[in-house]
């Protein structure tokens, strides 16, 4: 028998890390992707963080999530994975018991400073998505920059068949599959260049990332649940500039404002699994795709060889019927 041919179809931060394990792993693989401009990877901060920091907690399988990521990443690393310790200024003495007595601190996911005013999240940093899928895009033996509107082609030409389009519309999943299955999240980014220099921090509703070139930041972000247009405001703008000034992130310039959509799913964890017949998807990844995709491809080719998917995970989860 020949090497089992797939069709990945969409190539963002889920299709780029699906398609290289799919390779790795002997398939023939085929990427299409119609190469949008603003799409969510290609806008995305890029941050790994194993906690969810408004609960205090580890996500769930944080650590297994988190190795495996870091571990991938890190493989073909040309430059674009920067593993370095979120930072937490916690100078309330309410806050800094409550994350003293969280479970992430029982948890061991906590490095605290000696005077107790900032702690370090252990298995944090971030990625350049921009060069992530660059990179990526030259180890893909097939790649084809295409959009696909018929799968019915490709579902008789392929043995397997993966939607990694990010989000997937209601009438490809099919009516036992429930509507409202994605919750779709907008957000800003901006690019912008600091007064002082400034290391890679989790503020109060901000995070602020060092950028390659010099003396440039992110500043991010914005989710906003309801909107009409995927587009840069400048009053979400002006809001992140506040929130970074009354924490005394002084900006001097705003090179840039990106906008794009999160596909996330209503319960927030990603939806990985067969649809129909050779028909899989491998998309929902919401606003942690770099954390969630390493360790959930591996788990969707474990089941091609017939390993279970858990029920976290699984798109079963969203059948109605
Ligand atoms: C402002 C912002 C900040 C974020 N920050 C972070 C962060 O710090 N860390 C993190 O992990 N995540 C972050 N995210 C979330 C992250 O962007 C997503 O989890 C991730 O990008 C989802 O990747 P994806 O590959 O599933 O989807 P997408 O990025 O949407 O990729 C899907 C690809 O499929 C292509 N496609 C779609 N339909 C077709 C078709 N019919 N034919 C061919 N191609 C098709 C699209 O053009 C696209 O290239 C952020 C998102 C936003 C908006």
């Amino acid at each position: 028998m020949g090497r089992q041919k797939v069709a990945v179809i969409g190539f963002g931060i889920a299709g780029a890390v699906f398609a290289l394990q799919c390779q790795s792993r002997g398939y023939e693989v085929h990427v299409f992707d119609d190469f949008k401009t603003e799409t969510p990877s290609k806008v995305a901060a890029g941050i790994i963080n194993p906690l969810s920091v408004s609960r205090k907690k580890p996500l769930w399988c944080a650590k297994e999530f988190a190795k495996e990521a870091w571990r991938f990443y890190s493989k073909w690393d040309t430059g674009f994975t920067y593993q370095y310790p979120m930072v937490m200024d916690i100078k309330n003495t309410r806050l800094q018991n409550e994350w003293s007595s969280s479970l992430a601190e029982e948890t061991g996911f906590l490095n605290w400073s000696d005077d107790h005013s900032q702690l370090e999240i252990n298995y944090s940093g971030w990625i350049d998505t921009e060069l992530l899928i660059e990179s990526s895009t030259n180890q893909i033996n097939y790649y084809h920059r295409k959009r696909i509107n018929d799968l019915e082609e490709l579902e008789k030409s392929f043995d397997y068949v993966v939607l990694a389009t990010g989000k997937v519309e209601p009438e490809i999943m099919g009516s036992q599959f429930r509507e409202d299955l994605f919750r779709p999240v907008l957000g800003d980014l901006l690019e912008v260049s600091l007064k002082e220099s400034y290391p890679f921090k989790h503020l109060e509703g901000l995070f602020v990332i060092p950028q390659r070139i010099k003396d440039t930041y992110i500043l991010g972000s914005t989710y906003i649940h309801d909107f009409d247009k995927i587009e840069p405001n400048p009053e979400r703008a002006s809001l992140l500039v506040a929130k970074a000034e009354r924490q005394g992130v002084l900006i001097t310039k705003i090179l840039n404002h990106r906008t794009a959509v999160r596909p996330a799913i209503y319960d927030r964890m990603p939806i990985v699994g067969q649809i129909r017949n050779n028909l899989h998807v491998f998309a929902g990844m919401g606003s942690r795709g770099l954390f969630h995709a390493p360790l959930a491809a591996k788990m969707l080719l474990d089941s091609w060889e017939g390993e279970t998917i858990s029920p976290l995970l699984n798109v079963s989860r969203s059948c109605t019927k």
